[in-house]
């Protein structure tokens, strides 16, 4: 059986770096900030690129590999780098690309600190930005300047879950020789791989459903790999690394992903239905929900509907605080993807930075409480939600 042939769940098992001579089963963690040179010339050879191996753990290290290695075999990538979190790999898959006086087009929902990397950080460096709806084609190519060089989207989008037919989106980049970059994070590449429908480059906070059990942070880059390159360059500079002890942990995650990602799912829908059409809710978003807007984008473009779903509580803010409170199984916490059922209030949490009007537009609005669907069994986290909707009254 050759990598190519052999299937998702295989991969992500038996993608290992090589047995030592201790010949231990699971890969060993390699704890170590450099590697020792056989010679001077060697060294030399190393570091001119001549040759390549292990010099020191800012730039590559064997157990950070095999958790790469994982990545670009399950999102169907040449290349790939991981770093320390998910907003690393947002950044560096930005910044390792432009420079001044380029342009970016981005989805207009997206994670609160690449919307802040975009609105704050990047115009002290002359790099602008366009944000687009994501349900209006027309717009995207009309937005499109001399200077743009990068289009950046989230789809599904964190928390709103709106969705970017990715399909359409890679064909108007080729067209126009755009890189495209898509934040994979909601779906993971079990539900949804955006290379083979024309991305450029996938980034990931690993922190979520690839660690799966909100044990550690982690992002990851994969990618066409003249764009991995620049951005490998980036990082081996300016040091977001990714710690060998933080990628064991991931890289052992991704074993479970293809069976937590099924059971996440299933669980999410028996929500999403069961929530429908309640008396206290205004609104219940999911993506394979007959009601979403894009459910046939979603179907089309991913295998299920995700880990996640919106809940609009009616009484908006005041509910939705009081909602919070009453949880008693679920957590609150600003996580996600994590095996514990979690509720986050994005308007007064994560999103908390962005306008009032920035979140209306994204349709962020007062009661809408984000779940991140867990493992437990979901007749008990039903149960839970059902009883913190009625104390919330
Ligand atoms: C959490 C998240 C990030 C940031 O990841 P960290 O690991 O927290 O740095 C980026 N994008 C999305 C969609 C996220 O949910």
């Amino acid at each position: 059986m050759t990598e190519s042939d052999a299937h998702f769940e295989t991969l992500a098992i038996r993608t290992q770096t090589p047995q030592t001579g201790e010949r231990e089963h699971s890969t060993p963690m390699y704890l170590t900030s450099s590697f020792v040179f056989d010679d001077a010339e060697q060294a030399r050879a190393l570091f001119a690129d001549e040759i390549s191996g292990n010099i020191y753990t800012r730039y590559s290290n064997p157990t950070v590999d095999e958790f790469v290695k994982k990545m670009c075999l399950l999102e169907g990538a040449e290349d790939g780098i991981a770093t320390a979190s998910g907003m690393a790999a947002v950044f560096a898959s930005m910044a390792g690309l432009l420079q001044a006086g380029d342009h970016i087009l981005a989805s207009r929902a997206l994670f609160g600190s690449t919307h802040q990397i975009l609105t704050k950080l990047f115009p002290k460096w002359g790099i602008r930005h366009t944000y687009v709806d994501t349900g209006t084609p027309d717009e995207w190519e009309r937005a499109i300047e001399p200077t743009t060089k990068l289009v950046f989207v989230e789809t599904p989008s964190n928390p709103g879950l709106e969705l970017i037919d990715l399909e359409w989106l890679g064909g108007l980049c080729k067209r126009r020789q755009l890189r495209l970059v898509v934040d994979n994070c909601f779906a993971t590449p079990y539900l949804q791989k955006p290379i083979p429908l024309g991305a450029d480059l996938v980034v990931h906070s690993a922190t979520k459903f690839l660690d799966g059990q909100g044990r550690t942070l982690g992002g990851v880059i994969v990618g066409r790999k003249d764009l991995v390159a620049d951005i490998r360059f980036f990082a081996r500079h300016t040091g977001p690394s990714l710690s060998p002890f933080n990628a064991w942990i991931l890289s052992k995650s991704l074993e479970t992903l293809a069976v937590r990602m099924e059971r996440h799912c299933d669980n999410a829908l028996r929500i999403a239905e069961h929530f429908a059409n309640h008396s206290a809710l205004e609104e219940v978003r999911y993506p394979f929900l007959a009601n979403h807007p894009q459910q046939s984008i979603a179907k089309r473009q991913m295998r299920f509907g995700g880990g996640i779903v919106v809940l609009v509580v009616k009484g908006g803010l005041p509910r939705a605080c009081r909602f919070l409170d009453s949880v008693q199984l679920l957590s609150h916490s600003p996580n996600l993807g994590d095996t514990r059922s979690i509720v986050t209030h994005p308007t007064s949490t994560t999103h908390s930075k962005l306008s009032e009007e920035d979140r209306q537009r994204v349709g962020i609005v007062p009661g809408l409480i984000r779940v991140s669907v867990g493992l437990e069994h979901v007749d008990d986290v039903i149960a839970d939600l059902e009883q913190a909707l009625e104390r919330s009254e």
